[in-house]
């Protein structure tokens, strides 16, 4: 695997396979196995493989969150090469952005509940970084977690204004043995908010259930069950809890109104904020 810091050599680099197909994962380091699971994807159904390792300020609107994401390079290079990346690209704030990037996107409702209303600015910071890698990379595939659910959607949306020439793949959330989503947020968090995170997707598992039983549970009953089984430890705070349309990511009033409604949850775990989200219909 080659690992580049620099956008000159990194093109350089693809022009010696301008024949076959590049997949691309973006990434903001600290890799685990849902990293994993995209790069392994994309190494089965393309040529190449570049996976990007770069913090993106853009997208951070908390200074702290920005200044404490862990950072590995090393260790995440070796990782990604296990499974079949070829290209690690991991440039520099001034590669990626030699002038400041000033443009405003406008993803409509889309990010403007959830993500969108608790972290100001922070979709706008990743369709910049997203459509910058794009341009440097040029992949035919690009992949992405479901993990990050609003995410997706919004890189659906971004690409279909910018009419960019790749296709998005969606891959499932991995997670602990324990239910627990993983992420790179998860190696912050204390020893007691870790033994309560198994709540989270016990909680989303109760509400799939639940929509799925034959006396299924109104909405706004299930938000505030889902709710009191998160914070049952005392430890962990829903920010939100949204049952929403899964391509509009419109809120629902009725399990009625969507074929296709995703539950999506937020909550803080003392000062690590951490999502995750299930399919409910
Ligand atoms: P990040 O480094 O957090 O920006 O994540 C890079 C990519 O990995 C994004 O597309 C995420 O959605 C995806 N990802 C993060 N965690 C997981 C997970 N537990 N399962 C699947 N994909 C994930």
């Amino acid at each position: 695997m080659k690992v580049i810091e620099n956008v000159a050599e990194l093109k350089s680099e693809l022009a010696k396979y301008s024949s076959q197909s590049v997949g691309f994962v973006p990434t903001m380091g600290a890799i685990h196995s849902g990293h994993l699971s995209l790069v392994e994807r994309a190494h089965k159904e393309c040529d190449v493989v570049v996976v990007s390792i770069f913090v993106n300020p853009t997208q951070f609107n908390d200074k702290n969150d920005l200044k404490n994401y862990p950072r590995q390079v090393a260790e995440d290079c070796k990782l990604i090469e296990s499974v079949g990346a070829d290209i690690a690209f991991v440039p520099t704030v001034e590669q990626i952005y030699p002038e400041p990037d000033t443009r405003i996107f406008d993803f409509g409702d889309i990010d403007k509940g959830m993500e969108g209303a608790t972290r100001p600015g922070h979709f706008n910071g990743v369709a910049q970084v997203v459509s910058r890698l794009f341009d440097i990379v040029k992949p035919a595939k690009s992949y992405f977690g479901e993990k990050d659910f609003q995410q997706v959607a919004v890189i659906f949306d971004m690409v279909k204004q910018l009419a960019l020439p790749v296709e998005i793949v969606v891959v499932p959330i991995v997670r602990e043995a324990d239910g627990v989503a993983m992420s790179s947020r998860n190696a912050l968090l204390t020893a007691e908010h870790r033994a309560a995170a198994p709540d989270i997707y016990k909680a989303l598992r109760w509400a799939q259930e639940a929509r799925e039983a034959q006396t299924e549970v109104a909405p706004e009953e299930m938000r505030a069950e889902v709710v009191r089984l998160i914070e049952q430890s005392g430890l962990l705070k829903v920010i939100y809890f949204e049952m929403v349309d899964a391509r509009s990511l419109a809120p629902i009033n009725s399990w009625a109104d969507s074929d296709n409604i995703q539950g999506c949850v937020a909550l803080q775990a003392g000062a690590i904020r951490l999502i995750d989200n299930i399919k409910l219909k």
